[in-house]
């Protein structure tokens, strides 16, 4: 920049020095001398001043340009830090900034979901434990006050509630685990076929007693991922138990399991009451029930709504997933978990256990 002025105003300059000293009636090369040492003065000086002034300027421009967005950065870094996660950072146009401002401004959503999700089920936990402990409460002070004799008949009252309220935690410990992905998924290779042979036997005795049918057809050839035996059978006796609860005496529950070429599909499929299309996905939500159309049986189990959310999550864990079809109330439902096949193995490795 300077060496750019220097160079156009310097021979400007000169030529007017010289003009200068011609009318001062200086000595011929005196008057050359002075004129250029003059002229080049005042071009550096002038060359100088104004390059300093530029480069203060732009630098200035350029310091403001990463300055005012990370001190915005800082500032937020700092709000999410006191929990507040509601203003995101104006994305700049300097690529790098707007990359990292991208990254903060999705830090904060993701804290602002993990923080509602926090809420949403306290409130949800708060609510489950309500009508258990209102029941107990009110037996308990009747007792007190002698409106019920504390017999073993009316102690046996509370057994339902404590059980219920028992089921609970056991579900929430299950679920925080499966949410946090923190299951300690114990990966061998697994007979899905045999798994639900193994689950409807375990289950046979209560379809008996409901007086609902149970089949179980595996194909021939092993269906085999790789996964975690329990947690898998946790899920096959959660969509059993499930289908037992919503299937009247005299219906009937057929387990299919078959390989479908990259997959492992079991489907579990009842005569039940069905699901009507809204309830469709959200049987997967945390504490979501289904008003059903029947009333809840005497004795039959009631849950607290989390069995398949879990239940969904042990699949996705195993990279698979856990669906629900179902033609309507009263059509009867169909729940299938899909599994990615396991690659061929040696023949000794295996495993239904
Ligand atoms: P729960 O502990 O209540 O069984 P789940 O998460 O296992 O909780 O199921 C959620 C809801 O989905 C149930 O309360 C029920 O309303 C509905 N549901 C689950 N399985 C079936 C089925 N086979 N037929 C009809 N409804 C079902």
């Amino acid at each position: 920049m300077a060496y750019a002025l220097v160079r156009v105003i310097a021979p400007q300059m000169y030529d007017h020095s010289v003009q200068m000293m011609m009318s001062a009636d200086m000595g011929g090369g005196m008057r050359l001398r002075a004129a250029a040492v003059s002229a080049t003065n005042n071009a550096l000086v002038i060359g100088v001043l104004a390059g300093v002034a530029t480069a203060a300027v732009a630098g200035a421009w350029s310091a403001r340009r990463i300055l005012v967005p990370l001190v915005q950065i800082r500032a937020a870094t700092r709000r999410l830090a006191e929990g507040h996660y509601d203003r995101p950072v104006a994305v700049p146009p300097d690529a790098e900034l707007a990359d990292l401002v991208t990254d903060v401004n999705a830090l904060a959503r993701r804290l602002a979901e993990t923080e509602a999700r926090r809420q949403e089920l306290l409130g949800e936990v708060a609510h489950e434990m309500r009508t258990p402990l209102t029941v107990l409460e009110g037996y308990v002070e009747g007792m007190i006050d002698g409106v019920f004799p504390a017999s073993g008949q009316t102690l046996g009252e509370l057994g339902p509630e404590l059980a219920r309220l028992r089921r609970l935690s056991e579900d929430l410990s299950a679920l925080s685990k499966a949410e946090e992905r923190g299951f300690e998924l114990r990966m061998r290779r697994v007979d899905l076929g045999a798994l639900a042979v193994r689950a409807v036997e375990r289950l046979r005795p209560q379809f008996v007693d409901a007086d609902v049918a149970l089949r179980a057809s595996a194909g021939v050839t092993p269906a085999e991922v790789i996964g975690d035996a329990d947690r898998l059978t946790q899920v096959l006796m959660n969509l059993l138990g499930n289908a037992l609860v919503a299937t009247p005496p005299g219906g009937s529950v057929e387990v299919t399991v078959e390989s479908a070429g990259e997959a492992v599909r079991v489907e579990v499929r009842d005569t039940g009451e069905g699901i009507d299309a809204p309830h469709l996905d959200r049987i997967f939500e945390r504490f979501y029930r289904v008003r059903g159309s029947r009333p809840v049986e005497e004795g039959r189990h009631h849950g607290s709504g989390i069995g398949l959310t879990i239940a969904r999550a042990i699949a996705r864990a195993h990279r698979g997933d856990l669906t629900a079809s179902s033609a309507g109330a009263g059509q009867g439902s169909t729940f299938v978990v899909e599994l990615p096949e396991a690659p061929p193995a040696g023949p000794t490795s295996v495993d239904a256990a």
